[in-house]
């Protein structure tokens, strides 16, 4: 791991796909030849403030370099508070204080809010910052989305970098260029695309990283076997078990997924088509999630359940497929659903609310054959509680 492609939208957006290690290499290049440990602050903000109203004045930007990436101001690091104290060590020698602003992140969901976007703001504009200030984001898929959508928007545009350290946000939201917080509205009902310059891997982060959330990151993979390559069905149970966990593997596994993910990605910038492929499990999943108030499921077993109800819809219009890796799991992921058995008919109506349907109809991602999907439009309100039925039962 990792020999990636890099992920071209367009002839100006690129992203990297590289080895945390190799991050001195990519900044030297991007920097002009200087190590993060040569630069130091300017002494004052090269962003003048107006009576230290942070940044909020339009003129105080006038001096702005725009120059490529030979940005002379601290890189603004956004880290999830966890990761920070369990990886300290390792954080502090790549970014040392004397070169970096550090903004913890609390960890959680509440932190993709207005309120935390608005505090990175006001953090970037506190100190040196210019529209070639570095931002990297250093943590799961909360701390991605959250410190991408402040850099797409400070300056119009800070030069964004991941640094995932779930293995969920490693196989998927640190791939992609999907940002954006949440909103009373919904979740991530605020946003933009905007694509980092590079992702950087380390699976030494996922060290740390507890097995619940583990399984977060699973369910993503599990999703890939259905929807582009059966092969990772199998790798994703292996990998599921502490006790069968191999570096080798792991590594081949999140190569294998950012390589799906971002090939998607880059055929369909805009989620029109091929790009709904990574909802398989979803549609029934946020129904999932919503009916229990984002509280006792995450959203990794949510998909895991809704991948059970999106092959039993498949099966029943016809498709040979199975959920038996999916079932050999269970104990592993321990799901216990029993008090959503009698909520069916709500689900039901939940999935028919999904932001991404068209025309009152629910477009299911279906699987025709392991590793091929299909959008299938779906009305019949009996089959998708059949569905849910047989996962509960499943699954009890
Ligand atoms: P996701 O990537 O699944 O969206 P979050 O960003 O919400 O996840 O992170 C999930 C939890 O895992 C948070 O409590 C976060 O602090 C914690 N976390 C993230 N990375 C690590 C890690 N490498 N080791 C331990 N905990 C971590
Ligand atoms: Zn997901």
């Amino acid at each position: 791991m990792l020999q990636l492609p890099s992920l071209k939208i367009a002839d100006t957006c690129e992203t990297r796909f590289i080895l945390f290690d190799d991050l001195k290499l990519l900044w030297m290049e991007a920097r002009g030849a200087n190590t993060v440990e040569d630069q130091s602050p300017e002494p004052e903000s090269s962003v003048k403030h107006d009576n230290g109203s942070a940044g909020r004045g339009e003129k105080s930007h006038e001096n702005i370099d725009d120059g490529n990436m030979a940005a002379d101001t601290p890189v603004i690091l956004v880290v999830d508070a966890n990761v920070r104290h369990l990886h300290r060590e390792k954080l502090d020698q790549v970014f040392p204080a004397k070169s970096t602003r550090y903004f913890e992140v609390p960890p959680g969901e509440e932190s993709k809010s207005v309120a935390t976007w608005n505090r990175i703001i006001d953090f970037a504009f506190s100190g040196p910052l210019r529209r070639n200030t570095p931002l990297v984001a250093v943590g799961g898929g909360v701390t991605g989305d959250l410190a991408g959508f402040a850099a797409a928007g400070l300056m119009r545009g800070l030069p964004l970098y991941h640094i995932p350290t779930t293995l969920l946000a490693m196989v998927d939201s640190a791939v992609g260029g999907k940002t954006g917080i949440n909103h009373a509205f919904g979740k991530n009902t605020i946003g933009a695309f905007y694509h980092p310059k590079a992702v950087l891997f380390d699976t030494a982060f996922l060290d740390t990283l507890p097995q619940r959330e583990w399984l977060c990151g699973i369910s993503e993979v599990l999703k890939y076997g259905y929807i582009a390559d059966p092969r990772l069905l199998d790798q994703a149970t292996t990998l599921a078990d502490p006790a069968s966990r191999s570096q080798n593997l792991l590594g081949e596994v999140i190569e294998q997924s950012v390589r799906i993910k971002s090939e998607v990605v880059a055929e369909d910038a805009r989620e029109s088509g091929r790009r709904a492929w990574l909802n398989f499990g979803h549609t029934f999943g946020h129904a999932l999630e919503t009916q229990d108030n984002y509280c006792n499921i995450n959203h990794g077993e949510a998909v895991y359940a809704g991948m059970i109800a999106a092959l039993c819809v498949s099966r029943k219009l016809g498709y040979n497929v199975s959920d038996k890796p999916l079932l050999e799991m269970k104990n592993t992921y321990q799901l216990d659903l029993g008090a959503y058995t009698s909520a069916v008919d709500r689900l039901v109506t939940l999935m028919t609310q999904d932001k991404k349907n068209r025309d009152n109809s629910i477009r299911l991602v279906l699987v025709k054959e392991h590793g091929r999907p299909c959008l299938h439009p779906v009305n019949n309100r009996n089959l998708l509680k059949e569905a849910w039925q047989y996962t509960f039962k499943a699954l009890s």
